[in-house]
C-alpha cells in the first residue's frame, strides 16, 4: 500500500499547530543546554534534581562499563539479570521502605508490565481521567474493562466502586504527580476508598521520585502509607536523571511480575551503565536531601513569581507549572518567542493536554540558581505581555 496518505496526516497536524518539532539537544542536560548552536536556559527536561549530568553517578557508569560491559545482552529472566540489577533493587526497596522492587526498561515498560499482570478479561480497572497513556496502554493491553473516574475526585471514584459487583477484582490505578497539571492525587482518601470496597490500589509515581517524600522517597512516604498501597510505579528516567523504571510492593506482587510481566520476560535490561548511575543515585538521595529542598524551594520562587505576573498557573503545587493558554497555536508561538529570548520550555498540545488546553509546561530543577529563575521571569514576563497574556 501506497503511504502516500501520511504525508496529508502530517501536514494535518502542522496546520492545526499540533506538530510537535523535536529540537536537537547539543549539549549536556543541565540547567542551561545549547540547541542550534544557542545557549538556552533549560526549563523542559524532567531533570527535578539536576543528576542528569551528575559527576558521581557519571564516575558510578564509567567504572561499572570497565568492570561489566555495556548491555546484559539478554532479558531479566534469560541471562539479563547481573548483580548490579539485584543491588540497584535491593537498594530501591530499602530507600522506598518497600517489601521488594523489581526494576524494568522504563516507566512505561513499567505500567505495561504490571497492570496485565494483575487483572484480565472480565476485571475491573477504575483510573483517573488524567492518568498517564502508558497506564492507558496497560489498561487496554489488559482486556480488563476500565472505568474512568472524574480527575483526583475520590467521591466519584467511591460511587463507582459502591455500583460495581462486589466479587469483581477490583484494580484503581491513578498517577502521583499528575504530569501536565502538577498536581498531586489525594492518595491517603484514594487509600480509604479503595481498602473500603476491597480493591487493588496502583499510583504510578513517575514525577514523584525523587521529588515527594522524605529525600526524595516518592508519594507513598509522603502521605507515609508504606506497606498499604500495593503498587508504586516509579521512574529513573526523570528526576533520578538516567533512565528505567520500577514497581515497589509486596514480596508476592514482586515474584508474581519477575514470572509475568511481560517486558520484564520479552524486552532486554536495562544496561549496564544506567544501572550502576541508578545505584549512586538512590546513595546520593540516601546521603542527602538537599537537592529536593532545593528543588521545591526553586518551585515556589518561579510559581509565586508567574502569578504575581498574572499568569494562569492552573492547579500546580508541585515543580511541574503549566502556563495555562487555551489555544493551540498560542502555545507554540509563545514557546518560539521563549526560545528566542533564550529559553527553552515547550508547548504542550493536544493530544498530550485535551484541545482547547494547551499551555507551556515549566519545569523545575535543582541545578537553577537564584539568577536563572529572576533571568527567566523576566523572559516570560516580556513574552506574555508581547502576546497579549499578561
Ligand atoms: C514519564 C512518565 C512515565 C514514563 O516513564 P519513562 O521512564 O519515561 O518511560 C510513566 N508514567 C508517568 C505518570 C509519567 O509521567
Amino acid at each position: 500500500m501506497s503511504l502516500i496518505w501520511l504525508k496529508k496526516q502530517v501536514q494535518d497536524l502542522k496546520d492545526q499547530h499540533l506538530y510537535n518539532n523535536i529540537l536537537t539537544i547539543e549539549s549536556a542536560v543541565g540547567p542551561e543546554i545549547k540547541i542550534g548552536g544557542k545557549k538556552l536556559l533549560n526549563f523542559c527536561s524532567n531533570n527535578y534534581l539536576g543528576l542528569a549530568n551528575n559527576p558521581e553517578m557519571k564516575k558510578a557508569a564509567i567504572a561499572a562499563i570497565k568492570k561489566y560491559g555495556i548491555g546484559p545482552t539478554a532479558v531479566r529472566t534469560i541471562a539479563g539479570t547481573t548483580v548490579l540489577h539485584k543491588e540497584l533493587e535491593a537498594a530501591l526497596a530499602k530507600f522506598k521502605k518497600a517489601e521488594a522492587v523489581i526494576t524494568f526498561q522504563s516507566g512505561f515498560s513499567a505500567n505495561t508490565a504490571v497492570i496485565p499482570a494483575l487483572v484480565g478479561e472480565g476485571d475491573l480497572i477504575f483510573s483517573d481521567e488524567l492518568n498517564h497513556a502508558s497506564i492507558i496502554d496497560g489498561c487496554r493491553l489488559s482486556k480488563a474493562e476500565v472505568i474512568r473516574y472524574v480527575h483526583i475526585n475520590p467521591v466519584d471514584l467511591e460511587e463507582k466502586l459502591k455500583a460495581a459487583d462486589k466479587k469483581t477484582k477490583k484494580l484503581v490505578i491513578t498517577d502521583g504527580v499528575f504530569s501536565m497539571d502538577g498536581d498531586i492525587a489525594p492518595l491517603d482518601k484514594i487509600y480509604a476508598v479503595t481498602s473500603k470496597y476491597g480493591a487493588m490500589l496502583m499510583v504510578d509515581d513517575a514525577h514523584g521520585e525523587g521529588v515527594l517524600g522524605t529525600s526524595g522517597r516518592g508519594i507513598v512516604d509522603h502521605f507515609k502509607l508504606h506497606g498499604k498501597v500495593d503498587v508504586e510505579i516509579g521512574t529513573m528516567s526523570k528526576a533520578f536523571g538516567v533512565v528505567g523504571g520500577m514497581a515497589a510492593g509486596k514480596k508476592e506482587l514482586i515474584e508474581w511480575l519477575s514470572q509475568r510481566g511481560r517486558p520484564f520476560l520479552f524486552s532486554s535490561a536495562m544496561t549496564i551503565p544506567d544501572v550502576a548511575a541508578c545505584i549512586a543515585a538512590v546513595k546520593l538521595l540516601t546521603k542527602s536531601g538537599s537537592l529536593v529542598k532545593k528543588l521545591w524551594k526553586n518551585a515556589d520562587y518561579l510559581r509565586t513569581g508567574l502569578k504575581k505576573l498574572g499568569f494562569d498557573t492552573g492547579s500546580s503545587i508541585s515543580p511541574i507549572i503549566p502556563l495555562m493558554l487555551g489555544d493551540s497555536k498560542l502555545a507554540q508561538n509563545f514557546s518560539k518567542e521563549l526560545f528566542n529570548e533564550g529559553l527553552f520550555a515547550k508547548a504542550i498540545v493536544y493530544p498530550t493536554v485535551a484541545q482547547g488546553k494547551a499551555r507551556i509546561r515549566i519545569m523545575n530543577s535543582a541545578g537553577h540558581s537564584e539568577q536563572h529563575l529572576d533571568k527567566a521571569l523576566k523572559i516570560f514576563a516580556k513574552v506574555g505581555r508581547k502576546l497579549n497574556v499578561i
